[in-house]
């Protein structure tokens, strides 16, 4: 049986990015992944912000940049909008994908394609990783990125429970539909899709239109479709997947192990953003593997679960602010455009969005402590969410 200093299940985002880091310090890493090409399908609507990008120690690349955006611009139920500035990019992910994993291999480590990992168990201090070819690997440490079915952390027993949202998009040519998006990724918020939203984002050529929602999303997206008049005869291409809500876990880690990116669940609850926190945490676990691999002290893995938790992608005002947005009507959302004056977000101070409160809308003011909850849950969102 071959034997390794570490094994990461999904080549992805997350377990690309920590194999960078682990395969750079000199150890030997075996990537499994039970698709044919990494990153395809694209199950995605490819929205990065730069900071995201900066945050996991990556810089820009041409190969897999389509546009560059500004932001968020939100359209609300009664036609009017406003902007939040994130500066970022809709990328080409499988290229992305593609790009993040191949720094690992030039840095040493395999890559097995159409290998897919039917369990795990521990076995004298490491791990012991079952393929469905039949085949089976020894581990010093293991790196569960596996995606949102989370079955590593499943098998390892750290799993308690999950709840996602589901998401749909179809892409559309340019010369088909297109959509004023003047260089902002478009979110459109209503009541119906209860803390979600319906997206239209510019991907230089194409355009991308999606719904994340609770439930009924074919029903929305079609709703939404017809609303925007897009020509569903002439779609380029289909996607759709699961995204984490709220996962729940004993821990993120256990000696000489650690689940990352969309298996931790760490996506973002307001936004449905998952790259930059698979690739933040990606980027955690793989330092703290190389310290633990050197060391020889496996229980050095719980520092990954005291920093994921400790940091913004698991602060608990994330839940609490989707809970409200999921509770909002589309008179709140109205309400909210008038507040930051339909300009941008980071023009309105709280003293100032308080006192338009007080002098237009005063039937909010009971709302006061769940507004300022959402005012934080959104500073956090807006850097970390996509
Ligand atoms: C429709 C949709 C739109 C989205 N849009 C955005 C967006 O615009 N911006 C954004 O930031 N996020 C978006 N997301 C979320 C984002 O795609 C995820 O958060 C991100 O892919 C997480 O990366 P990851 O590496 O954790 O997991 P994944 O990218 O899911 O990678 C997991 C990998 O593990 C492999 N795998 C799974 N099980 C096994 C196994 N048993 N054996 C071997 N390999 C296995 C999979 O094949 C996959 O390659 C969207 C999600 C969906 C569904």
């Amino acid at each position: 049986m071959r034997a390794y200093d570490c094994v990461i299940v999904g080549a992805g985002p997350a377990g690309g990015r920590a194999g960078m880091s682990i395969a750079k310090a000199g150890h030997t890493v075996l990537f499994l992944e039970k698709r044919d090409v990494v990153g395809v399908p694209v199950q995605c609507g490819e929205g990065l912000s730069q900071f995201g990008l900066e945050n996991a120690g990556l810089s820009e690349h041409a190969d897999w940049v389509r546009e560059r955006v500004k932001g968020v611009r939100a359209i609300l139920p009664d036609g009017s909008d406003f902007t939040v500035t994130i500066p970022g990019y809709c990328i080409d992910r499988a290229k992305f994908d593609q790009w993040v994993v191949q720094t690992a291999v030039d840095a040493g480590a395999e890559l097995r394609l159409r290998t897919k990992v039917s369990g795990v168990h521990r076995h004298d201090g490491g791990w012991i990783v079952e393929t469905d070819r039949g085949d089976s690997f020894r581990a010093r440490t293991l790196i569960g990125a596996d995606g949102p079915a989370s079955n590593v952390a499943r098998w390892a027993g750290l799993l308690q429970q999950r709840v996602y949202v589901k998401a749909v998009e179809y892409r559309f040519a340019a010369q088909d539909w297109s959509y004023p998006c003047d260089g902002w990724l478009i979110f459109v918020y209503a009541q119906k899709y209860r803390g979600g939203y319906a997206w239209v984002f510019p991907k230089n050529g194409f355009y991308d239109v999606g719904v994340l929602a609770m439930d009924r999303v074919k029903e929305l997206m079609d709703a939404f479709c017809a609303e925007m008049r897009v020509p569903l005869d002439r779609i380029h291409k289909k996607t759709g997947g699961d995204i984490p809500l709220r996962y729940t876990f004993s821990s993120l880690a256990a000696p000489g192990l650690a689940i990352v990116g969309d298996a931790a669940g760490v996506t973002n609850p307001v936004f449905g953003g998952g790259i930059h926190p698979a690739l933040y945490s990606g980027k955690v676990a793989g330092d703290v593997a190389v310290e633990a691999l050197a060391r020889d002290e496996m229980a050095r893995f719980q520092e990954y679960d005291r920093i994921m938790k400790g940091s913004p992608f698991l602060d608990p005002v994330l839940w609490k602010t989707a809970d409200l947005f999921a509770s909002w009507d589309d008179a709140h959302y109205n309400f909210a455009g008038d507040v930051v004056d339909h300009g941008d977000t980071g023009d309105v101070t709280t003293m100032r969005a308080f006192w338009r409160i007080l002098t237009r809308h005063p039937r909010y003011l009971s709302e006061t402590r769940d507004l300022l909850t959402m005012r934080r849950g959104m500073s956090l969102t807006q850097k970390y969410g996509w």
